[in-house]
């Protein structure tokens, strides 16, 4: 994972950490390789320029500490303000005052959303929660049979469309499955919704009419964070479109490069709640920031 961003940035940061004083031209040369890594790791431009600015501000302002000298002041710097650009502290799920809480995930066709909600209901149910995962993605031809198929691995209810009970109409599914959540006691209801292959008027609108049935009490963006900064324009389109909570990156294990987790944070103004990372149901975390900053940096 950020293979080469690691070794680009940790590269640039050992040849710093022995100065005993560091220039402004040293300062600056570091922060020019710094800012090239970050454009070939896909980062956003506005974030790259965020970042190289702070970074640089804040090495030349740096007091001279008795415990660090100048270049790992830097790396210290660098270090926290990675961990801003992916959200400072790792952000906790909203839980309804009154159960149920209802989870909705969004995202295009294909970013893992369907694998995401059995992974998501298996920990909270870790969690001590009672969850009820819910088929309304109608859009994909296997996508109801795929929850159903993780839901029994995971032994977690599966709320689907039955003959006479919604067929068709997601926002049917996700209404009389509300219902059958607080008739059994469930406490948190996942709603898996249809993505198309791109940005599309009519997934919008289904998404939106789907959350006004359900009133989400959080809204998760589900990426693929192997596309990049692309998944992170889809991103903010949904957030724009239908309105947002967090973002979920997945497919974290795949991407090699970083851009749309080093950006997605910044460019949406949403915080990454959770990381999925691989097939398996327990390939699955709460998002840290710190600790992927940590791994960035080796
Ligand atoms: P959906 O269309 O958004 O519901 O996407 P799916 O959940 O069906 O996922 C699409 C494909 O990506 C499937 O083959 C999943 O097994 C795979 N997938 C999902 N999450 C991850 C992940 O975190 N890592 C990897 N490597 N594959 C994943």
């Amino acid at each position: 994972m950020f293979a080469t961003l690691s070794d680009r940035l940790t590269g640039i940061l050992t040849k710093l950490r022995s100065k005993g004083r560091l220039t402004d031209a040293d300062i600056d040369a570091a922060a020019r390789e710094i800012r090239l890594a970050l454009l070939e790791a896909d980062v956003a431009l506005p974030v790259v320029r965020v970042f190289i600015n702070a970074v640089k501000e804040r090495a030349r302002g740096a007091e001279v500490s008795q415990a660090l000298n100048p270049g790992q002041q830097v790396i210290k710097i660098v270090h926290e303000e990675l961990i801003g650009i992916l959200g400072g502290e790792a952000r906790r799920l909203q839980f309804a005052k009154q159960p149920p809480t209802v989870i909705m995930l969004a995202g295009l066709q294909g970013s893992g959303k369907t694998t995401l909600a059995g992974k998501l209901g298996r920990w909270l149910r870790e969690q001590g929660h009672q969850p009820l995962l819910v088929a309304a993605d109608l859009q994909r031809p296997n996508a109801v049979n795929q929850l159903q198929v993780l839901g029994e691995r995971a032994n977690l209810e599966v709320y689907a469309p039955q003959p006479g009970n919604g067929v068709g109409d997601p926002v049917q599914v996700a209404r009389d499955a509300l219902d059958h959540a607080r008739r059994q006691a469930r406490d948190i209801v996942i709603v898996d919704t249809a993505g198309r292959l791109g940005v599309d008027a009519e997934m919008m609108a289904q998404a939106a009419a789907i959350r006004d049935a359900t009133s989400p009490d959080e809204t998760l963006f589900v990426i693929d964070a192997m596309v990049g900064q692309d998944a992170v324009t889809t991103a903010e389109a949904f957030r724009d479109g239908v309105g947002i909570t967090g973002v979920v990156l997945a497919k974290l294990d795949g991407d090699a490069r970083g851009g749309a987790a080093l950006s997605v944070r910044h460019v949406t103004g949403q915080p990454i709640l959770f990381a999925s990372t691989g097939e398996k149901l327990d390939d699955f975390d709460v998002f840290h920031p710190d600790r992927l900053a940590g791994r960035i940096l080796g």
